[in-house]
C-alpha cells in the first residue's frame, strides 16, 4: 500500500518532527519516528494572522498603518 499524500504517524507524547513542521513534508514518511500533527506550517501561519487581525479589531493590538 503506497500512500504518499500527508500520511505521516501522529505520535501524541513524541517530539514533533521538526522537519515536518518546517516544510509540511517529512522524508522518512511513515517511517519517521517524530510525531507529525494533522496542521500544515500554512494553517499555522494563517491563523497567527487571524489572530493578530481579530486582537487589532479589538484594539488589543495596534495595527500598522492604519492612517492616523
Ligand atoms: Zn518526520
Amino acid at each position: 500500500m503506497m500512500v504518499e499524500s500527508s500520511e505521516y504517524p501522529v505520535r501524541p507524547g513524541i517530539k514533533d518532527c521538526q522537519f515536518y513542521l518546517r516544510t509540511g513534508r517529512c522524508g522518512y514518511g511513515e517511517n519517521c519516528c517524530y510525531n507529525h500533527p494533522k496542521i500544515k506550517p500554512t494553517v499555522y501561519f494563517d491563523e497567527a494572522i487571524r489572530i493578530r487581525e481579530i486582537l487589532a479589531e479589538f484594539g488589543f493590538i495596534h495595527t500598522e498603518g492604519d492612517g492616523l
